[in-house]
């Protein structure tokens, strides 16, 4: 007896599927149910990233999700 076996529980990271940031889900993102930046457009602002080399920083911008809209932030 006296055993000293424990089972190590690693919690599921949490990770947001809007923004791919950890510590937050999508229903707590501040990217969720961003209004496009131009006033005529409806759309909703969506996180974009952007692939880049290696060794660099990756870019993360968010772009309108309305079809035609150009909008980026
Ligand atoms: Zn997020
Ligand atoms: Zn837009």
């Amino acid at each position: 007896m006296g055993g000293s076996c424990h089972l190590v529980v690693v919690a599921a990271p949490k990770v947001c599927q809007l923004c791919y940031e950890e510590g937050h889900y999508a229903s707590g993102c501040q990217y969720l149910g961003v209004h496009c930046t131009h006033a005529w457009c409806c759309g909703f602002m969506r996180v974009v990233l952007g692939h880049m080399e290696e060794g660099t920083l990756q870019s993360k911008y968010l772009k309108c999700s309305r079809e035609g809209c150009s909008a980026v932030t």
